[in-house]
């Protein structure tokens, strides 16, 4: 697909499900001391959507295909890095308690630290206006349209992310059928690994030499290293790694943001704990700066992934587009 091409469809996805208040709202700095507001409860006929575009995918072993992103609203995790905290970081109280994690944790990079003080600090964003509880049969709609193409070409592959999107796993597993009637061929998800993929798992991707027909899905899995700034009761859960290293063994992979040697020791540990084969392990850099990302894969990550087998996945979005949604 052409860049204006796909621009355009990335455009007309948007507008599906924002209104122009709303894109501008969402690029412009948002409110610093909204507070929480109420919104409906999430069931099992709706999703909370942060937002659907179409693009490439640009991190992972599928980077490059044409693929149409439906992007979940919250997460239970709180990463310090996170470049999606529009999906769940709202008001004041939570911003607080991860300025404070931030502050008091010994494994964040630099980058981070700075990133968290003084006039940095990111945003809390106001729920209602970064989400929307949009019933399963208008998502449907317009995740139909935006697979056929909306008049250009089709794209057959759907990347579920977040936010964390098993949290939906629910209400995802009844809206996926529907998308499959209509030709979607392959599904990604992209989760933080601690929780499980409850009515999904019956998708997942076969081993190559028992071809099947599509649908496939595939979970990206990325557990959370301690430069998240999360303690880690909370971010390793290893009996659901485990499940997906061995259950669910051809259709998923595990993904790791590093950053330092410590980060690299981390996830020689987890990976050994997990007992997954090196050749499923992707590394990938921290940084929503195009040079920032080549430096890192230059310096550290791509000669760690030559000594230990893993895979190296860059950023595409972010070396293309910068810090910018939608993309
Ligand atoms: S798990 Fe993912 S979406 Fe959730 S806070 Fe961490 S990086 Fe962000």
């Amino acid at each position: 697909m052409g860049y204006g091409r796909l621009w355009r469809a990335i455009v007309r996805a948007r507008r599906s499900l924002s209104t122009g208040a709303q894109r501008r709202r969402a690029h412009a700095s948002p409110d610093r001391t909204v507070t929480a507001t109420t919104t409906p409860p999430e069931t099992e006929d709706a999703l909370f959507v942060s937002e659907v575009f179409t693009s490439i995918q640009g991190e992972g072993p599928f980077t490059g295909r044409p693929s149409v992103f439906l992007r979940l609203g919250r997460c239970n995790l709180e990463c310090a890095w996170c470049d999606t905290k529009y999906t769940w970081l709202f008001g004041e109280p939570q911003r607080e308690r991860v300025r404070q994690r931030v502050q008091q944790s010994a494994d964040v990079s630099a980058t981070v630290q700075r990133d968290w003080v003084g006039e940095r600090v990111p945003p809390a964003y106001a729920k209602n206006e970064q989400l929307q509880r949009v019933p399963l049969s208008r998502l449907q709609q317009q995740l139909s349209q935006a697979i056929q193409g909306d008049g250009g070409v089709p794209a057959r592959a759907l990347v579920i992310t977040g936010g964390e999107p098993l949290l939906h796993a629910k209400p995802l597993s009844r809206l996926l059928p529907r998308l499959f009637a209509e030709r979607l061929t392959a599904v990604e998800v992209e989760t933080n690994g601690t929780l499980w993929p409850h009515g999904l798992e019956r998708w997942c991707a076969p081993p190559p030499m028992q071809q099947q027909a599509p649908p496939q899905l595939h979970f990206n899995v990325s557990p959370k290293l301690a430069n998240s700034a999360q303690p880690e009761h909370r971010r390793i859960r290893l009996e659901v790694l485990r499940y997906f290293a061995t259950q669910c063994a051809h259709g998923s992979i595990f993904k790791f943001v590093v950053e330092s040697e410590r980060d690299l020791h981390e996830v020689n540990r987890l990976v050994e704990a997990v007992g997954v084969d090196a050749s499923r392990v992707w590394l990938m850099p921290q940084g929503t700066q195009a040079e920032e990302l080549a430096r890192a894969a230059r310096e550290r990550i791509i000669p760690w992934c030559l000594q230990h087998g893993y895979r190296y996945s860059h950023r595409v979005q972010v070396a293309v587009w910068g810090d910018c949604r939608g993309v």
